[in-house]
Order: structure tokens, then sequence, then C-alpha cells
């Protein structure tokens, strides 16, 4: 194996996100084919014993187990990396392996968290109910208030951490603010980048530490496999993340590796795509229901925010109804082409409640904390003809009363 034309990456690292996503980490076999290798292989064979020794003692680079190294998934990890501008990357599992690994692998008994208050619902079960029963706390915040990020920090706080923007009620993050403050105070920075990506905004350029991603949604982009990544430096992956992993397996199998570098290769065109399709749908409903929380319209809050961080607004937003969870309902079972789904970064378009959903578990309490409330719909926009999909949300809100 031998990676894209024998460059080195001091001259690969210089090319730019849209390249990377096509040849960013690619290596080849002997055969010089096109596309990535796909080796479902757990183990490896070596020529003698002096090399499995050298391997093993860190003298000599080569696979020695899968979980420790797969050629097919180290691809996908240098690719991210690279489209990310970060040091290193580890995939993983699924995107709440990612968020676990990056919470775990640095967190002590003792140490204190800062969190997002709204936030994916199973991010929010990490900080609320498994943290504790390590005696770790953590301090959950309105994420928009840059004060409370400061007003919250401990003498034992050790991580930040957030979405932005969150699921599903579109907060926004000032990262350069909230990064900084954390840089300055010795606090690592966790940010789940899931719903932008990096072709939208890259939390590393605003003092981000750690990137963590489900790469189930955006990045693989058409719904086919769950898979996870996180990015940081190399310090943080070789003495945080990788003893870690290494032990415990939260570990990306080859095959969904190989599906998701297919995705990357088309992740800035649909981004941008989606993001189009999204503010021509979100033009369209800001007419018809009660409250819009789109980061890509004026009416959004943070609206100027969003766009100074992010290139485009992304294919995701919220909106509510004014009828509650049976008008929301109502509207879901009138649709026609949009699919009732609670999964997101699709090339599909798909639309969920997400209090009788994604945020089920968390509990009315914590529902209303975030403020997703029962009105509250969120929508996946994919790539479909926009006018498409207009048409079908317009007979759909008809339908529903609005
Ligand atoms: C989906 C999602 C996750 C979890 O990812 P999985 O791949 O489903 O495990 C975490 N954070 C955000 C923001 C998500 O949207």
């Amino acid at each position: 194996m031998k990676r894209t034309t024998g460059l080195d990456r001091s001259t690969t690292s210089r090319w730019r996100p849209a390249t990377q996503a096509i040849r960013g980490g690619t290596w080849r076999s002997e055969h010089g084919e096109t596309s990535e290798a796909l080796f479902l292989s757990s183990g490896y064979t070596y020529d003698d014993a002096a090399t499995v020794a050298a391997r093993f003692a860190g003298e000599e680079p080569g696979m020695t187990y899968s979980r420790l190294q797969n050629p097919t998934v180290e691809m996908l990890e240098e690719r991210i990396a690279l489209m990310e501008g970060a040091e290193a990357c580890r995939a993983q599992a699924s995107g709440m392996a990612a968020m676990t690994t990056a919470l775990l692998c640095q967190l002590d008994q003792g140490d204190h968290v800062v969190a997002a208050r709204a936030a994916f619902g199973s991010c929010r079960w990490l900080t609320d109910n498994l943290l504790p029963r390590w005696g770790i706390t953590t301090t959950t915040i309105d994420s928009r208030d840059n004060a409370a990020w400061e007003a919250a920090i401990q003498p034992n706080t050790k991580v930040f951490f957030f979405e932005t923007p969150a699921n599903p009620t579109m907060d926004i993050v000032d990262m350069a603010f909230v990064c900084g403050l954390a840089r300055a105070h010795g606090i690592t920075t966790v940010v789940d980048n899931a719903f932008a990506t990096s072709v939208l905004q890259r939390p590393l350029d605003f003092g981000a530490d750690v990137v963590a991603y489900s790469a189930t949604k955006m990045m693989d982009g058409q719904g086919r496999v769950l898979a996870g990544a996180v990015c940081a430096s190399n310090q943080f992956i070789e003495e945080k993340l990788l003893p870690f992993q290494r032990n415990t397996g939260p570990n990306l199998s080859p095959f969904n590796a190989w599906v998701v570098m297919k995705g990357l290769e088309t992740l800035d065109l649909r981004a941008h795509r989606q993001s189009e399709n999204a503010l021509k749908v979100g033009r369209f409903l800001e007419s018809r229901v009660a409250r819009m929380l789109h980061p890509g319209l004026p009416s959004h809050p943070q609206h100027d925010l969003a766009m100074r961080q992010m290139k485009a607004c992304g294919g995701i937003f919220a909106f509510e109804v004014s009828g509650g969870r049976q008008q929301a309902h109502a509207l879901l079972d009138a649709l026609q082409l949009v699919d009732i789904s609670n999964n997101i970064g699709d090339s599909r378009s798909l639309m969920t409640h997400p209090a009788s959903t994604t945020h089920h578990s968390v509990g009315p309490e914590v529902r209303a904390e975030m403020g997703v409330t029962e009105g509250m719909l969120r929508i996946n926009v994919g790539l479909e003809d926009p006018d498409d999909l207009i048409e079908d949300l317009d007979q759909a809100l008809t339908a529903a009363g609005l």
C-alpha cells in the first residue's frame, strides 16, 4: 500500500477541502485500484517474528490487529482529518461512540463539565446520567449566552461540551468567544459538529480542541451506515483518546468506513445544495407557521453570528405550529413526499416531532428547559427539487389546518 501518488502529507495537506474530500487519505495497493480498497480483515500476518515485535514495540509502522489499525478505516480517518484541518482523527462505531469516547477518555472522578442545555437527547443522557456515576458533575447552561459559560466555570472544570447549531432548537454558540474563554482557563472544548460538518464550519479554526462527529448524518449522507469520528491534535489522540479506544473497542467497521468515504466525495456538493433548498423551503414556511428556528433566515435571533461562523445554513431547521402535538402529528401524517423520520443529514427530506421521538427520553422538564415544545417539528431538507417539497408541505399544512 502506498499513499496517493507517493506524495507526502506536507504536499497533500495543502489541498483545499473539496479536493481532500475526493483525494485525501487515499492509499493504493499494488493493483492500482481507482477507489479505496475494502479490507475486512481483523488480523494480519508477518514475514518473521522480528517484524511483529517491532510493530508491537512501536518501532515500525504497520498493522497488527483491526481494533488498533485497519487500512480502510485509516484512509477514512486521514481524509476526515485533512478536511477538518485537524492533526489527527480516529473513527468510531457511531456518533454516540464518538461523544462517549471524546468525554470519557479525558475525564476523571471529581472533574466538572459545562455543557449546552440544548443538545441531542443521548448527549444529554451522557452528562445527566452517565458521568455522575463516575463522580463527574455537569452544569448545563443556555449556550447562546456568553456570560453563562464564564459564570459556570469552577476550579475543577475540565471540558466545555456543545453543539452548534444545536439539535433541534438551532441555538448557535459563539465559538470564537467560548473556545477563547476555555483556552484562557485551560479547559478543553469538545464540539459536536454533526449538523454543519467541516464543509460549512470548522470549529478548530475558532479555537476548539476536539471535534466529535456523528458521521451517520451528513458525512454518509444517504442513511446507510452508523459511524462516528473524533478529530484533535496528535497529542490528544495519542495521549488521551488512543489508550481509551484501543482497550475499550468502540471501533468503526471497515465496511462502514468504506461507505462513509463514498459519502464524503459528495459532501461539499450536498451540504451546499441542501442549504440552498432549506432556505427556499424555510422562506415558504415562514408565513404559515407560528415560529421559525432557521439560522439561514434573518428572523433567527442569532442569524448574523450563524452566518459569520458558517459558510451556509445547512439543511436542517425547526419550526413550531400553534396547535401543539396534535397539530404537529397531523402535519406529519399528511405528508406525501417528505418522510416521517427522526434521521437527519440524508439526501431525502425527513421530518420528525422531537418531543415524541429524539427528545422523548429526556422527559418533559428537560424538554421545557431546552426549549423543545410540543408544537415543534424538525425538518431535514434533502436533495429533491425544492418546489416539490414546497408543494408537499403546502398541502400538509392545509390538511393540518394551517
Ligand atoms: C445523531 C446525532 C448524534 C448521535 O450519532 P449516532 O451516529 O446516531 O450515534 C450525536 N449528536 C448529534 C448532534 C446528532 O445529530
